[in-house]
């Protein structure tokens, strides 16, 4: 067989999805025959059904026989819906036109990457991040520059950081508040000082704000908020978090940059010709529908990391702080790492294997998550209690 192209290797992945392949493997061959479950504390999807009202849409469409291709774009009322709820955290006069459909949110990363990074481009990527970024990145040949997020700033940057690791092959910068995975917020005042920069430099900046409405302290702020900015930068959002609808793969890119919508349509076009029209339709509904349900899960989500936070932070050589937004927590495990020599990797392959409760080394997100393990917390309470209390029988005897 002939070769697979140059980039091929260069292509990353979301270990998180290797990790769920192991542990379901352990489960099965190993505890399943003792009688004995996994307890799940990394899911990085919501812990709730999709709301009746958005699946009656979708069930509803494909009854319309709204089964067949839609615009590359989108249906125009799912885009004005999506322009109406964007304009409402970033006042920014949005209308259809700006706003491409996407499956899934992450397509928004593949494409805005493609459109401007060529061999030896750089981008500037926080870490610990959503791996995807560098991946895609490295994939097309150019260069990721980490700045690090740290836990003593709430997983915030200093600016200066930014300004520095900004040189004449820098493209894009892209940030991501709420983050995955560590929680973080960005202040105003820092979303402010990396507007001063990206204008002052003529930066790209890719938004990833998914997490928009899970902030459970203060209000989220978008970057495209700030004067100059819409035209710079390219929101990414969709329904998968929100609204608890990661399978339907609903997302979207929103900006004032008529030339990068452009090509993000192209080469949606040229990848899936459209989103799904069904789950258009549910996506109509879960935008511009009730949204109560919203609002139960995020009371929920914020229980649930109140108990997690209370409860990681009784076991002996583990300490986080709140994070303020999503629906993770980094917690610091230095100390066991020291204490037992062993890397964050191997201290989740033993909590899996000894205490069988699945979580996440902060490595999966980038080398400066070399210090910490990541939860989720949108198990349930039951759930969070059963799991940490194995782990902190498990770290209590070693
Ligand atoms: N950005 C971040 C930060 C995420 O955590 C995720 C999903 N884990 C995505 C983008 C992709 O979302 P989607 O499932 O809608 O493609």
């Amino acid at each position: 067989m002939k070769n697979f192209s140059n980039r091929m290797p260069r292509l990353g992945t979301e270990n998180a999805f290797s990790v769920i392949g192991k542990a379901k493997k352990f489960e099965a061959e190993v505890l399943a025959p003792a009688g004995k479950k996994l307890i799940y504390l990394q899911i990085g999807e919501p812990g709730f059904d999709t709301p009746r009202n958005i699946n009656d849409a979708a069930i509803k469409a494909i009854n319309d026989n709204q089964t067949h291709y839609t615009p590359t774009a989108g249906i125009q009322i799912l885009r004005e819906a999506v322009a109406k709820s964007t304009n409402k955290y970033a006042p920014n006069d949005y209308t259809f036109e700006d706003v491409v459909i996407t499956s899934g949110a992450k397509p928004i990363i593949f494409y805005m990457i493609n459109a401007l990074v060529d061999e030896g481009d750089e981008v500037i990527v926080p870490n610990p991040c959503f791996p995807i970024y560098g991946s895609v990145t490295e994939y097309l040949g150019g260069k990721v520059v980490p700045i690090k997020l740290t836990e003593e700033n709430d997983f915030n940057f200093k600016i200066e950081e930014l300004e520095k690791s900004i040189t004449p092959k820098t493209k894009l910068l892209i940030i991501n508040s709420p983050q995955n995975p560590t929680g973080g917020v960005f202040s105003k005042e820092l979303l402010g000082q990396i507007a001063e920069v990206a204008i002052k430099n003529d930066l790209w900046v890719l938004s990833d704000e998914i997490y928009n409405e899970m902030v459970h302290e203060g209000e989220h702020v978008s970057l495209a908020s700030f004067p100059g900015m819409a035209e710079r930068t390219v929101i990414l959002n969709g329904c998968s978090k929100t609204y608890a609808m990661t399978g339907y793969r609903v997302g979207w890119g929103v900006s004032k940059n008529k030339e990068m919508m452009k090509a993000i349509e192209q080469l949606a076009c040229n990848d899936t010709s459209c989103v799904n029209a069904s789950a258009q339709y549910a996506a109509l509904e879960a935008v511009s529908g009730p949204q109560a349900d919203v609002e139960m899960m995020l009371a929920e989500y914020k229980n649930r990391r109140d108990l997690l936070v209370k409860l990681v932070n009784e076991v002996p050589g583990m300490k986080c702080v709140a994070p303020k937004g999503a629906f993770y927590l980094m917690v610091n495990v230095r100390e066991i790492l020291n204490k037992l020599n062993i890397t964050a990797e191997e201290l989740c392959d033993r909590i899996m294997k000894e205490a069988h409760v699945l979580i996440l080394p902060g490595t999966v997100f980038g080398h400066f998550g070399e210090d910490f393990v990541r939860f989720s917390y949108v198990s349930t309470q039951e759930m969070i209690i059963e799991g940490m209390q194995r782990i902190k029988a498990f770290l209590t005897k070693i």
